[in-house]
């Protein structure tokens, strides 16, 4: 077990950075003081780069009974997993996004490794060594003994249209003199004859789900297609249409979750976050998540829209142009509000892995090389019993632009299953993850034993791996 030390110089900033660690951890607090490591926080205020940190085992020092954390890495913290440095940059792309290289974990080549959840696992095997023959408490890290846990999500993008959708392709396809691909692509498509050619891609895909008993995260565009949306690539289909109804009902009767998928527009207007949710909730039960389409939103702005009108979850944080850890965690994290000087009231469940970041922006066009470079990161997710999200978009199917790419999701998911993680939508991790952070000792009782207070039963172990307490 482990007791925060209180800190009075520290800001509000720092102690949920420090929260953050301990929470990220995974070892049980307690706010008593007998037979307890004690953590500190050394005054040294002074800002520390990546290397820094690394080569001062991320600036954690051990004592008897007493673990000091360098000041230092709070400030790292904040500045990555809370997005500190996001939330103050103006940088947009030409989706008004802050651009990946303006993402402090991209400066410092490090954004393939979940930086501040490796952190976070120092510190753990820093209690750890400090306890000597203190009481040690851990949390498993997820239910049902699983030791990581995978979140397999899609966007729905491409419901009416099909076939603006395919020649927009083919124009990428023929850019590239990827011809083979493009003529298969065609081939696939009159294969077809026109019919259901969304349909069969989503039908085929909840099929692979439902294999492997997964159930999946999927994101929903809700509002109200015009013209001039519809050639930006932004709202392409009307949630009421007959397909989009038929899309829903099957991912509802497979178990599945559906979040919104906030139109452009959501990203600076917020009021229209309430008015697509509501409307989603009409058509498919409660909707607790949301992603932004093309993930467009600014970082000090948009999740404060988001919590603001209800969501519990937003899980927009990742790169749209490569792959990694955006917020250097492979986990659930509540996010901080820079502006407010406050915890913004919405977890965030950022994404690792999304298809077309390799094939739209590096040209890389084989899905296997998609599906290796997913499961390299998914390693590393699992390293630190983390969390790995993964987008994979729906229209990713022979007639809509792209050959042999259902069969790669499939090697995806067979992949991951057979590394056992918890398979779960991103309401129930988001859920299991908020009880787990409230995990905390209660009291000693005379023999010794630890009364555990949290949300929802948690398997407590002992500092030999021995399940105990409870
Ligand atoms: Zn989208």
């Amino acid at each position: 077990m482990l007791a925060l030390s209180p800190n009075p110089s520290l800001t509000p900033a720092e102690r949920f950075a420090l929260d953050l660690l301990v929470d990220l951890s995974a070892v049980l607090p307690y706010p008593g003081s007998t037979d307890v490591v004690r953590v500190d926080v050394n005054e040294v205020a002074e800002l520390r780069t990546l290397s820094q940190l690394r080569s001062r085992s991320w600036g954690i020092t051990v004592g008897d009974g007493v673990v000091t954390i360098d000041r230092g890495l709070l400030a790292f913290t904040i500045d990555v997993a809370f997005a500190a440095v996001e939330q103050r940059s103006t940088a947009a792309d030409r989706f008004n996004r802050v651009p990946s290289s303006e993402t402090p974990l991209v400066n410092a080549q490090a954004e393939r490794e979940p930086v501040i959840s490796i952190a976070a696992k120092a510190l753990a095997s820093a209690v750890r060594a400090a306890a000597g023959a203190r009481c040690f408490r851990s949390i498993d890290p997820w239910p049902k003994g699983r030791q990581w846990a995978v979140a397999l999500s899609h966007d729905l993008d491409v419901v009416q249209w099909w076939p603006a959708f395919t020649s927009l392709r083919l124009l990428e396809l023929a850019k590239r003199g990827e011809l083979v691909r493009a003529l298969r692509v065609i081939g696939a498509a009159l294969a077809t004859g026109g019919h259901d050619v969304v349909w069969r891609g989503i039908r085929s895909l909840l099929d692979a789900e439902a294999e492997h008993h997964v159930r999946s995260t999927w994101f929903v565009l809700c509002g109200s297609p015009t013209f001039a949306t519809a050639r930006a690539g932004d709202l392409t289909y009307s949630p009421e249409s007959n397909l989009t109804r038929r899309i829903l009902d099957a991912i509802g009767d497979g178990g599945h979750e559906i979040g919104l998928h906030g139109s452009f527009a959501t990203s600076d207007d917020h009021a229209l976050f309430p008015a697509q949710r509501d409307r989603l909730q009409s058509l498919s039960g409660p909707a607790y998540g949301v992603r932004q389409h093309y993930l467009r939103m600014r970082p000090d702005s948009t999740p404060r829209g988001m919590a603001n009108a209800g969501f519990r979850y937003d899980s927009t944080y990742g790169y749209a142009d490569r792959n990694g850890f955006r917020l250097g965690t492979a986990d659930v994290i509540p996010l901080w509000d820079v502006d407010a000087n406050a915890p913004t009231r919405i977890d965030e469940a950022p994404f690792t892995w999304m298809d077309r970041a390799l094939s739209k922006y590096r040209g890389v066009e084989d899905p296997d090389a998609w599906i290796d470079d997913a499961l390299t990161l998914a390693d590393a997710s699992r390293a630190v019993n983390g969390l790995w999200v993964g987008i994979w978009h729906p229209n990713l199917t022979p007639a809509l632009g792209f050959p042999d790419a259902p069969n790669a999701y499939r090697r995806l998911v067979v992949s991951l299953s057979q590394r056992e993680p918890w398979f779960a939508p991103l309401g129930e991790i988001v859920a299991w993850r908020k009880a787990r952070r409230s995990a905390h000792a209660a009291g000693v009782r005379p023999d010794g034993s630890v009364m555990v207070t949290a949300e929802a039963p948690m398997v407590i172990r002992d500092a030999a791996g021995r399940a105990i307490d409870g």
